[in-house]
C-alpha cells in the first residue's frame, strides 16, 4: 500500500501574524490533482474570484507536481499560483530548479500565503522544519542574482530560494519569481506567467528559502508497489530517451531546437509578428546555440532539477568567457531575437539576463519591446536601446519603465495603439503576451490562446494536434486540458514524449494510480478526465470574475493583426474560434506534435557536426 501524501503537510502561512498553521495533506481529497489542479482546487476555496490580486485576500499558493520526489524524471516541478494582477483570471505558473525537490524533503505538498506582510520579510525554513520570519529590509532593491548569492553565503550551497526581484517588489504585473537552477545555483528558473511575482511583492515576501533537512522526507511505497512504480518508471523514461526531441534534440540544444522548425515552417515570430518568414533565422539556430556555447566555455547539457534525463539547460558565456545568463530557452530566443530584429546571441543573452535578474517574464517584456519598435519607440534590431529599456524598469523616473513592467497590453495602451487606423499590431490574449508561435501557422497555439482560462501561455497548444474530427472548441478544451494534467505532473517537454507514446502514456496513469494506492489502473484516458475537471474549476473561477468566452479575442478584439494580417507561410490570416470551422482555404493547419518530432529528427541528423 502506498503511504504518499498522507504525511506531507499543508501549510498555511499567516503574513499579518506571522504564525502558521500545519494540517496533513490528504492527498485523496484531490484526485490525481497535482501542481495547477491543486492549484485550481485551493483557489476555488480559498480564493474571491472577484478579489484584488495584488490585496491582501489574494492567497499566493506554492505546490509541487503529483510525482514530486519520486524517481520519475522532470517530476520536480513547483507549481505557483493565485488570482493574476496581469489577466485578472485564475493562473498557475511553473518551473524547474530545486524548489519542489526541497518542499517534498521538508515534507511540504502546500505552503499557501495569506494575508499581507507588514515589513519586507524572508520565510524561512530551517533544517529541522521549522518556519521563521525574518527582516528582509537589507535585501530590498536588490537583483535576483545578487539576492541568491546572498542565500548561499547565508545558508550554504544546498538552500532552495524562490525570490522576487525588483519588478515584483514594484508589483510590476509581469513580476516573476525565480527559483534557483539544481547545481548552478542560478535564478533562471522562473515562475514567469501571469504576475505571480507581483502578488509575492504585494505580500511583501521577498524570498521564501529553504534549508536542506537533517532527516528529509522520503516518498515510501510497500515493496511490492515500489517495484512496479520502477519497472512502469523504465518505461516513461525509455520514451523519453527514445524520443528524438527529448533524447536528441534537446539535450544537445536545448528548447531552442526548436528556432529551427518554427524558422523554416514561417512561425517563427519576426519584427512583431509580422508574419513574414525570418530570414536568416540560422544566424540563432540549433547549431549556432551549440557552437556558441561551448567555444566560449558555456555548458548546453544541464538538468535544471535533480533526476531529468533530457537536461535541456544551459549555462550561456559572454564573449569575455565569463558566465552571462542561464536556462535560455526558445521563447526569449524567438521574442528577445527575431521578434525584435535582433540575431546576435550574446545580445539575446544580455536581455534575458535583465529578465531573470529583474525577475520579469521575458515573453511580455519582449512582446512589450516589440511593440515599441512597431510604433517607433525603438529602432528594429536595436540592441543596445532594447537592452537599455529593459533596465528601465527599476527605474519609477523612466519614461517607459513602469508602464513596461506591467506588460506588453499596457505597452500598448499607453502608446494608444487601439486609436490608430489600421490593424492592431498586439500579440496579447486576456491581456497575457503570446509565446513565440504564430497562430497563424501553428493553430493549436491560436485555439487555446483565445479560450483558454489563463492567457497565452506558452504552455498551451502544444499538447494539442490539429484535430480534424472535433469542433475548434473541442480542440481547444482537448489540448488545454492535457495542458492541465501535464501541469499536474512533469515538465511540458518529456510529458509530450510520454503522452505521444501510448504505452508510455498507459505506464504513467498506472504509476500515478500506484500513488494513490489502487491495486489496479488507472487507464490511460485518466489524463484526459483529470485535466477537464482541472479546466471546468478555472473556468468556473473565470465565470465568478466576470471573465467568459465571450471575450476570447485577441487583444482589439476582431482588428487584431492575426485575424486581418496573412502571414507568408499560409497566404492566410488566422480565423476567431468564436467563427466556428475554419475556413478550407485558410492552408495547412500543422500538427504540434509532428513539428516536435521534425525538430527531434532534425537534431539528430545534425547533432554530430556540430
Ligand atoms: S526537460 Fe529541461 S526544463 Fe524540463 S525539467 Fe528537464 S532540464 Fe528542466
Amino acid at each position: 500500500m502506498c503511504e504518499s501524501g498522507a504525511r506531507l503537510k499543508f501549510v498555511k502561512v499567516h503574513l499579518d501574524t506571522r504564525t502558521v498553521e500545519e494540517s496533513e495533506f490528504i492527498q485523496k481529497d484531490y484526485g490525481f490533482f497535482g501542481g495547477r489542479g491543486l492549484v485550481a482546487k485551493l483557489l476555488t476555496e480559498y480564493c474571491d474570484p472577484n478579489c484584488d490580486p495584488l490585496g491582501s485576500d489574494n492567497p499566493l499558493i506554492f505546490t509541487t507536481g503529483y510525482f514530486a520526489g519520486t524517481a520519475l524524471s522532470s517530476s520536480g516541478r513547483l507549481s505557483v499560483g493565485a488570482k493574476s494582477p496581469l489577466t485578472g483570471t485564475i493562473k498557475e505558473s511553473n518551473a524547474g530548479g530545486t524548489f519542489a525537490r526541497r518542499m517534498v524533503e521538508q515534507g511540504l505538498k502546500v505552503v499557501m500565503f495569506l494575508g499581507q506582510a507588514s515589513d519586507w520579510t524572508i520565510v524561512h525554513v530551517d533544517d529541522q522544519g521549522s518556519f521563521e520570519f525574518l527582516d528582509a529590509s537589507e535585501y530590498k532593491g536588490m537583483w535576483n542574482y545578487p539576492f541568491h548569492e546572498a542565500m548561499v553565503e547565508r545558508y550554504g550551497d544546498k538552500v532552495a530560494c524562490a525570490s522576487v526581484g525588483p519588478v515584483g517588489e514594484k508589483l510590476g504585473r509581469i513580476g516573476a519569481i525565480a527559483v534557483n537552477e539544481q547545481g548552478t545555483n542560478y535564478p533562471c528558473r522562473l515562475c514567469a506567467r501571469g504576475g505571480m511575482g507581483a502578488v509575492m511583492g504585494s505580500k511583501k515576501v521577498k524570498a521564501f528559502v529553504m534549508d536542506r533537512p537533517e532527516k528529509p522526507f522520503r516518498i515510501k511505497l510497500d515493496p511490492d508497489a515500489a517495484a512496479e512504480f520502477r519497472e512502469l518508471n523504465k518505461v516513461v523514461t525509455g520514451a523519453i530517451r527514445a524520443n528524438p526531441l527529448t533524447g536528441q534534440a534537446m539535450p544537445l540544444y536545448g528548447s531552442a531546437a526548436g528556432v529551427d522548425t518554427t524558422g523554416k515552417m514561417g512561425a517563427l515570430p519576426y519584427k512583431n509578428f509580422s508574419g513574414e518568414f525570418t530570414p536568416d533565422w540560422e544566424r540563432l539556430g540549433t547549431k549556432m546555440w551549440r557552437n556558441r556555447l561551448l567555444q566560449h566555455g558555456g555548458d548546453g547539457t544541464i538538468p535544471c532539477q535533480a533526476g531529468c534525463v533530457v537536461r535541456c539547460s544551459n549555462d550561456f558565456h559572454g564573449d569575455d568567457g565569463e558566465h552571462l545568463s542561464s536556462g535560455i530557452e526558445y521563447e526569449t530566443v524567438a521574442l528577445m531575437g527575431p521578434n525584435l530584429g535582433i540575431f546576435d546571441p550574446q545580445a539575446v543573452a544580455a536581455l534575458d539576463r535583465v529578465c531573470d535578474d529583474s525577475g520579469m517574464d521575458s515573453i511580455d517584456a519582449g512582446n512589450a519591446l516589440a511593440v515599441m519598435m512597431d510604433q517607433g519607440v525603438l529602432e528594429f534590431g536595436d540592441a543596445d536601446g532594447a537592452l537599455e529599456m529593459l533596465k528601465s524598469v527599476v527605474d519609477d523616473a523612466s519614461e517607459f519603465g513602469p508602464t513596461l513592467r506591467d506588460g506588453c497590453a499596457a505597452v500598448a495602451d499607453r502608446l494608444s495603439v487601439l486609436d490608430q487606423d489600421g490593424p492592431v499590431r498586439v500579440a496579447v490574449s486576456k491581456n497575457q503576451a503570446f509565446a513565440a508561435y504564430d497562430p497563424r501557422i501553428l493553430r493549436g497555439y491560436g485555439l487555446t490562446w483565445e479560450r483558454g482560462p489563463q492567457g497565452a501561455d506558452h504552455t498551451a497548444g502544444s499538447a494539442a494536434t490539429y484535430l480534424k474530427d472535433m469542433t475548434p472548441v473541442q480542440q481547444a478544451d482537448y489540448s488545454l486540458a492535457m495542458n492541465c494534467s501535464c501541469d499536474c505532473c512533469m515538465c511540458l517537454f518529456p510529458w509530450a514524449a510520454v503522452t505521444y507514446n501510448p504505452e508510455a502514456k498507459a505506464a504513467l496513469a498506472r504509476m500515478a494510480g500506484i500513488l494513490a494506492g489502487m491495486e489496479e489502473g488507472p487507464g490511460p484516458d485518466m489524463w484526459l478526465q483529470n485535466g477537464m475537471e482541472i479546466l471546468e474549476l478555472e473556468y468556473a473561477f473565470n465565470a465568478k470574475a466576470g471573465i467568459d468566452h465571450d471575450g476570447d479575442l485577441f487583444y482589439g478584439g476582431k482588428r487584431n493583426f492575426m485575424y486581418n494580417v496573412p502571414a507568408q507561410a499560409t497566404k492566410a490570416a488566422y480565423w476567431s474560434i468564436q467563427d466556428g470551422e475554419p475556413p478550407e482555404a485558410g492552408g495547412p493547419a500543422v500538427d504540434p506534435s509532428k513539428v516536435a518530432q521534425e525538430a527531434g529528427e532534425n537534431a539528430g541528423k545534425t547533432g554530430e557536426e556540430s
